[in-house]
């Protein structure tokens, strides 16, 4: 991904794609000190610009740093990556890091680094391909207790265990792993959050050990507006029995259907079809 054209803010500059390098005795490279976010432009627009900015901010807070931009700055660093790429419809990769001048576990005065790189990334597939749903593995590691691990912040730390259980569920042939929690009940998908349509109403696990994404709490407006009921629950694996439709939300996958979860079978339907086009079209509505 290193090697080819275009362009990417460092550090308050814009510089070329080649150009953007660490160095290697970075603390977020030794000690998993860095931050970061994914955001999609669509028609030349970052959706929820301000809710991923603040989020930024707010996930080096937690790993006790603060980000040297303000919410603001980073809305006109991402709008220049955008202008140098002549990006419309693209994914948008914020990153935040200790950099390298102190190589220990404390690094309190270490200089924090920001980036911003941006591609283009057009949707592949259309509403009705999507519509088939992707097939789940359960994964084998656990979103950890918040005493545990600091859960809340969109760390670079936290994803060893999204990459593991991926990886282990591309290896059998699934597009994706769900998480539970330390509690054995459900948490979300490696990269995206999780909801069970169940008789007609709406449920999605409390957000109190994962990532409450921005698409969750998009998707949740959206379906209240259109009058369903969310229900927000603790919720075990086994009540995917009782489950007839399930899909994921997330900036990437946006509202994606899913057609199996280990040995359980869904069909894909008229709510979940009733958000994805709803939140499809949310997307690319222009902000008055
Ligand atoms: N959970 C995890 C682990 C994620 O990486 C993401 C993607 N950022 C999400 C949930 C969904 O968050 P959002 O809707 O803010 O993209």
């Amino acid at each position: 991904f290193d090697d080819r054209d275009g362009f990417i803010w460092y550090n308050g500059e814009i510089i070329p794609w080649r150009d953007a390098k660490v160095h290697i005795l970075s603390h977020g490279l030794h000690y998993g000190s860095s931050v970061f976010e994914g955001e999609r432009s669509y028609n030349g627009r970052i959706f929820k610009r301000q809710e991923h900015h603040e989020r930024l901010i707010s996930s080096g807070k937690i790993l006790g740093f603060d980000v040297p931009y303000s919410v603001e700055e980073l809305h006109q660093a991402s709008q220049k990556v955008m202008d140098a790429n002549n990006i419309v419809d693209g994914y948008f990769r914020p990153v935040a890091w200790r950099g390298s001048e102190m190589m220990a576990v404390s690094a309190q005065k270490s200089r924090i680094h920001v980036a911003i790189a941006a591609w283009d990334w057009p949707s592949y597939f259309s509403p009705e391909d999507r519509l088939k749903g992707i097939r789940l593995d359960f994964a084998e590691w656990r979103r950890p207790d918040p005493a545990t691990a600091p859960v809340h912040s969109k760390a670079a730390g936290l994803y060893m265990i999204a990459t593991l259980s991926k990886h282990a569920a591309e290896a059998k042939g699934y597009n994706d792993a769900l998480m539970l929690d330390y509690r054995g009940q459900i948490a979300e998908a490696t990269g995206a959050n999780v909801f069970l349509v169940q008789d007609g109403k709406i449920h999605t696990p409390i957000a109190d050990c994962f990532l409450d994404g921005i698409t969750r709490r998009t998707v949740i407006e959206l379906a209240k507006q259109k009058g369903y009921d969310v229900v927000e629950r603790a919720i075990m694996p086994e009540e995917f029995a009782k489950t007839q439709e399930v899909f994921l939300t997330g900036t990437a996958v946006e509202v994606t259907p899913v057609s199996e979860i280990g040995e359980y079978k869904f069909t894909p339907g008229d709510i979940t079809k009733d958000l994805l086009l709803a939140y499809d079209q949310l997307v690319r509505e222009p902000v008055l």
